[in-house]
């Protein structure tokens, strides 16, 4: 499962220079899988991928230590009545979210999305959004 995990270090959220995701990979045992980061000195985004069954766990922890943390169910979300099943995300998305189905429609494994937003920009028909 996918967390968007978001840090700042202005207001009252601030968790200071703890190395959040050793320190909660240490506490739980549960492994993380960052698969994306944007840190800079004041703030951060970090997108990681835990097993199903520990998303609460790391969630509980994290937020614990002051970051908030945001459960991506669906990360990507296609518009049927726009799409066209014309294939253009297949081709850019680097994770191989989309595929075509034994009848050429699209099918998503939204699983697997790293919010990167290349299919975004692909969609001729403007059919596809990321969850904000
Ligand atoms: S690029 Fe857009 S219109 Fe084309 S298949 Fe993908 S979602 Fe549908
Ligand atoms: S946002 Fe990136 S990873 Fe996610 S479905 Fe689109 S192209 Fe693939």
């Amino acid at each position: 499962m996918k967390l968007l995990v978001t840090f700042s270090r202005r207001g009252g959220r601030d968790p200071g220079r703890e190395p959040i995701i050793a320190r909660v990979v240490k506490e739980t045992g549960v492994l993380i899988n960052v698969e994306k980061a944007y840190i800079e000195s004041m703030a951060g985004e970090v997108l990681i991928d835990v097993p199903d069954a520990d998303a609460e766990l790391v969630r509980q922890r994290m937020e614990e230590m002051g970051v908030a943390v945001r459960v991506l169910e669906d990360a990507i979300s296609r518009d049927e009545t726009e799409c066209i099943d014309c294939g253009a995300c297949i081709s850019v998305c680097p994770q191989d979210v989309f595929s075509f189905d034994d009848e050429w429609r699209i099918q998503l494994q939204q699983g697997r999305c790293v919010l990167c937003g290349k299919c975004v920009r692909a969609c001729p028909h403007q059919a596809l959004s990321l969850q904000q």
